[in-house]
């Protein structure tokens, strides 16, 4: 059984704010039991991915001109929201001028940027507390629901390399491992959907061939797996065009809750 014991918000979400960047846990996949506060400590200070790391500083360091007063986070960017959450979403990384400066996924997009359009969808489904993501002091929190990345530190051109996205899986599967009631995986992304098959190959829990995603496919993972639920990543890319549209993506959500009962 693993040890529960958390460090979070009053909340009781799990966020970046209290994090510090000692590293008390080893580099190695976590194999053993070990708490979700401490795979957290161990995202933010790692340093495996040389590229990234050397980006996400400079990001940091240079800003974009209207964050240029604030401190950027510039660190890797752990998962946030409920511990006890029978859904955990899957993303791909954070945006350099997002979770990238304010440390928790998908926040700080701007008022049209993925953050809120994702935030609003859970809103409505009754898995957050309020419809934005705009800053980590700003009251979020999620019911029943885990946001987690297929990659921790931001990648130019939101591309991470076949190497990095090996090097992240590890995290992705301990907080997996560490939110333990999870029933759903919603992917937003093939790359998403393709790392959470990793992970789920790597329980003994994947499918052969790996199922084709798509934007609505639900694949029942075998062997006590979750239910998994493919969308279409937020991304401005595809929300200006209207490839994804807030009625599609709270047709998942709605699937989900039903799901969940
Ligand atoms: S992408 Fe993941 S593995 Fe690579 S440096 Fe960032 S946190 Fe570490």
């Amino acid at each position: 059984m693993v040890n529960a014991r958390l460090k979070g918000s009053r909340s009781g979400n799990i966020s970046t704010s209290s994090a510090n960047a000692s590293t008390a846990v080893e580099r190695e996949p976590f194999r053993r039991a070990i708490t979700l506060t401490a795979v957290r400590d161990a995202i933010v200070s790692c340093d495996r991915c040389a590229r990234l790391r050397t980006y996400c500083a400079e990001v940091a360091r240079v800003k974009r001109r209207a964050f240029r007063d604030e401190i950027y986070w510039g660190k890797p960017v752990p998962g946030f929201g409920d511990p006890q959450a029978r859904m955990v979403l899957v993303g791909l990384a954070p945006a350099a001028h997002g979770a990238n400066r304010t440390g928790r996924v998908f926040t700080g997009d701007g008022p049209n940027g993925s953050g809120d359009f994702l935030m609003a969808a859970l809103h409505r489904a009754g898995f957050a507390n309020i419809p934005t993501a705009r800053h980590p002091d700003d009251g979020l929190q999620l019911r029943d629901a885990f946001i987690a990345a297929a990659v921790r530190c931001a990648p130019p051109d939101n591309r991470p390399t076949p190497e990095e996205f090996e090097a992240c899986l590890p995290y992705l599967e301990a907080e997996w491992t560490l939110v333990p009631r999870v029933a759903i995986v919603i992917t937003l992304g093939k790359l998403a959907w393709d790392a959470t098959w990793r992970v789920l190959a790597g329980r003994g829990q994947g499918v052969r061939p790996r199922p084709v995603f798509g934007h609505g496919a639900r694949v029942q993972a075998p062997d006590g797996g979750p239910l998994v639920l493919g969308a279409f990543h937020p991304s401005q890319q595809n929300t200006f065009t209207g490839r994804l549209t807030p009625e599609m993506l709270a047709r998942v959500f709605h699937d989900a809750r039903a799901a969940l009962g």
